[in-house]
């Protein structure tokens, strides 16, 4: 088929790739996707597995289209007095986000962003039809109150993205940056919060009553490990939300995935239980890195991010070539590693260590 009947400007588009390279081992770490290294066991994975047969003996009825249990759920899974009218549920925070921008984005309008950062922000933008203005951060990935607002108030956007902690330096954001960026932007402030089960600072979901134009994206891919199953959602004010029901397919959300995400919310605890392990390997990987002499950004995520200090691009190589598979996204030089089980990051530092000497 002729590419000329592509969009005009998808022609030079690439698709999301993540890949590992074609020289990748048999995988003894993926620790490249920031997934959680435990799949759901024993008890939890009967009850998911009750909880799927319970929804396919009705497969023959459309979802429900409100999904009233779920926002439900989720709002009291969220808590800070958030309603289930506050919540909008879909396929992962990646749809949820395309939801949103094909309600505010679109032709003419703008979205900014601060890299380096989470690369769907302004590939859903792009989808969209949506210009993308390119903020920067500071030399430690920082993003200060001052550089943030001055952004918004040069490119005056539709919508700004920030990231809590941000994806893929896993560095907090400075809660007077969101501050400012509130005061600042004339539009959406849109604040992704898919690594906050892991963040000191917590989620900010207390700031949506004072802040109507505030819209933060979760997901249940992380910390409760669910990327397969794709569950994310929005937290705004209803008003905000309504519109996306002009742009989001009716029954976005099979039954499936709605009653698997309502038996993993009903014991969200238990399966965030392994939170604090991660959080110690976390340490436990990062001072083994600090000691063979990287640098290493401050990690309020599941992952960290460090300063190969040679040719990041081969070092990721060496790494996939024993099975060790880690994102090498730039800025040249450093990698993301997820925070995996303690036999993963053991693979992960010993295959690092050979492959750096
Ligand atoms: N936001 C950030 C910052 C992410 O890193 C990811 C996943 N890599 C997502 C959103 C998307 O998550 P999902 O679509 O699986 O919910």
């Amino acid at each position: 088929m002729s590419p000329l009947l592509v969009r005009a400007d998808l022609r030079t588009a690439r698709p999301y790739d993540n890949r590992p390279f074609p020289s990748a081992g048999a995988p003894v770490a993926p620790l490249n996707n920031n997934e959680s290294p435990f799949p759901p066991r024993g008890r939890h994975l009967e009850a998911l597995r009750d909880a799927a047969a319970g929804a396919l003996a009705t497969t023959n009825r459309y979802p429900d289209t409100d999904l009233t249990a779920l926002r439900t759920a989720l709002a009291r899974y969220v808590g800070h007095d958030v309603r289930p009218d506050m919540v909008w549920p879909g396929n992962g925070s990646n749809e949820v986000l395309l939801h949103l921008l094909l309600a505010y984005g679109g032709p003419g309008r703008t979205a900014l962003g601060f890299g380096p950062t989470y690369s769907m922000h302004e590939r859903i933008a792009a989808i969209t039809g949506t210009r993308w203005a390119a903020g920067a951060r500071g030399g430690d990935f920082g993003l200060d109150a001052e550089t943030a607002s001055a952004a918004v108030r040069a490119h005056r956007p539709h919508l700004v993205f920030l990231c809590a902690p941000n994806n893929p330096t896993g560095t907090p954001l400075d809660p007077a940056t969101l501050d400012a960026v509130l005061s600042a932007a004339p539009g959406l402030v849109v604040l992704d919060e898919a690594y906050v089960e892991f963040s000191r600072l917590g989620s900010r979901a207390g700031m949506l009553s004072d802040h109507p134009r505030l819209v933060i994206s979760r997901t249940m891919s992380k910390a409760f490990g669910f990327a397969g199953i794709r569950a994310g959602f929005l937290l705004a004010a209803p008003g905000v939300l309504e519109p996306l029901r002009l742009v989001a397919l009716p029954y976005h959300l099979s039954t499936l995935t709605t009653a698997v995400a309502l038996a993993a919310l009903e014991r969200s605890e238990e399966l965030l239980a392994h939170v604090p392990g991660i959080l110690a390997e976390r340490r436990r990987v990062r001072d083994a890195l600090v000691r063979a002499g990287h640098d290493v950004a401050p990690s309020d995520a599941n992952f960290l991010f460090f300063d190969t200090g040679g040719d990041s691009t081969h070092v990721a190589s060496r790494l996939a070539a024993h099975g060790v598979l880690v994102r090498d996204l730039g800025p040249a030089g450093w990698l993301r590693v997820t925070v995996g089980s303690p036999d993963e990051n053991d693979a992960f530092l010993r295959t690092l260590a050979d492959s750096s000497s």
